[in-house]
């Protein structure tokens, strides 16, 4: 039997593989012949050697060899309804971006249908890239918000969402301009009123101002309001484009900054995640360290875009807890092996030209999957629940074929020596190289939340 006819349906099951996982303090685990069980409620309960383990857990297992299993991933950015856009918009400034391709778009999501019909496709795709944890935004149309939530509810992803929120510039033209800030508001509660915790605390509701230029600064506060009162995330974007800067300087005279204008509506803190956070002066960074908001970095998207390239060292060096988003569509692919790829690229790039004035030698392989898992998770103060493969945790996995990586073609990959291709993947820190940067879609097998396993890959 082949490894795919043996992919655990649901918990509780045991699973033999290899096992990589990312663990807190900085360092790894990798237990090349593992064995990973989890139980009735989803949790795991142990990972053994599987020599360690005796013959009768070991023929109770799903044998997945020479599949790897990993932390899924957590995409802390993402537009659901823009998926179908990815790939299109290169090098367009943001603002001419978003009103040429993103908002006709989100407005065609006013007909609930348009959900119903996307929604379980766009959750299936997450999947399929390797996330089994999405912070994403939807559109402004609380039809279509219960509808997404309705299809991760029953697709099993673990997903925290919000209804866009926007009275300044709207792409909806059917409310009446003086109604729309009460009415954004009321909605975003009833919303989260209904989906916060839901699923057992699978789903959760991030109250989602889209930007300063979109929004007034009533409306700012507002929501942060309504955040920290239902116990919400909160999520933004910040200093993305330079022009986009410009223009919150003008639409906020009295605030000092960009970060500031967050900070005098009540809005920054460690349940805020704040997309880019690309062109930061040092007193935004600190401010933003200092109140332990949280930074979604998207570097296929602003790389795509054009934006800039986010200090990412630097960022970190500063204390800040930063994971990664794929900022579909912005970005123009879900995978977040992907995202990693274009991040360590685009870091190298930046220290190769203007350095980042730091010591530290640049992010390896294993610290870029920690960005995109264990750290993901910390961002949303999730990281005592998943993020990481340890004993007591909700078993958010997935299972990746390192014989599925992007192909060489010309025959090469069947011609290489097997164990020589074996001792090359031995060491953890080449193998999640070979991942992220011959990453394919169709490597990533099987997906589980909680120990399910979710409709997507293949
Ligand atoms: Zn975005």
């Amino acid at each position: 039997m082949r490894p795919a006819d043996r992919v655990p349906a649901a918990a509780p099951f045991a699973a033999r593989a290899r096992v990589i996982t990312p663990l807190p303090g900085g360092r790894t685990r990798d237990v090349a012949d593992g064995l990973i069980e989890v139980d009735a409620a989803g949790r795991i309960e142990s990972i053994v050697e599987a020599a360690a383990a005796g013959t009768v857990r070991l023929d109770a297992a799903a044998d997945l060899r020479p599949w790897v299993i990993l932390p899924g991933m957590v995409d802390l950015h993402a537009h659901l309804p823009q998926v179908p856009n990815a790939g299109l918009g290169y090098a367009l400034p943001l603002l001419d971006w978003l009103e040429r391709l993103t908002f006709p778009t989100e407005r065609a999501w006013s007909d609930p249908a348009v959900a119903e019909r996307l929604g379980p496709a766009i959750f299936r795709a997450f999947a399929a890239a390797g996330t089994t944890t999405v912070l994403g935004y939807g559109v402004v149309y609380e039809a279509a918000m219960d509808a997404a939530f309705r299809a991760a509810e029953s697709h099993g992803i673990r997903a925290i969402l919000g209804k866009v929120m926007m009275d300044r510039v709207t792409y909806d033209p059917t409310i009446e301009p003086s109604t729309i800030l009460d009415r954004s508001v009321a909605e975003s509660r009833s919303l989260a009123e209904r989906w916060h915790g839901a699923a057992g605390g699978r789903l959760g509701y991030a109250v989602t101002p889209r930007f300063a230029v979109s929004c007034t600064a009533e409306l700012l506060r507002e929501s942060a309001a309504l955040a920290r009162e239902l116990g919400c995330w909160w999520q933004t974007h910040v200093a993305e484009d330079t022009a986009e800067i410009a223009e919150v300087g003008r639409l906020f005279p009295e605030a000092r900054d960009y970060v500031d204008v967050y900070d005098r509506a009540g809005g920054l803190g460690e349940r805020s995640v704040l997309a880019h956070a690309i062109h930061l002066s040092e007193r935004e960074g600190a401010r933003l360290a200092e109140t332990g908001t949280r930074i979604a970095h998207c570097p296929t998207s602003n790389l795509f875009i054009g934006a800039g390239i986010m200090p990412l060292a630097e960022r970190l060096a500063a204390g800040l807890t930063v994971g990664l988003g794929s900022d579909v569509s912005g970005g123009a692919e879900l995978s977040l092996f992907g995202v990693m790829r274009t991040g360590a690229y685009s870091q190298q790039a930046r220290r190769a030209l203007i350095g980042d004035g730091l010591e530290a030698p640049p992010l390896g392989p294993l610290d870029w999957l920690r960005l995109g898992t264990l750290d993901g998770a910390r961002v949303l103060g999730l990281d005592e629940a998943i993020g990481s493969i340890e004993v007591g945790k909700e078993a958010d996995l997935i299972a990746v074929d390192p014989g599925r990586t992007a192909p060489l073609g010309g025959g090469v990959d069947a011609a290489v020596d097997a164990e020589a291709e074996a001792d090359r993947l031995a060491d953890p820190e080449a193998l999640v190289s070979r991942l992220i940067f011959r990453s394919d879609p169709s490597m990533v097998r099987a997906a589980w939340v909680r120990g399910r396993r979710l409709e997507g890959p293949m």
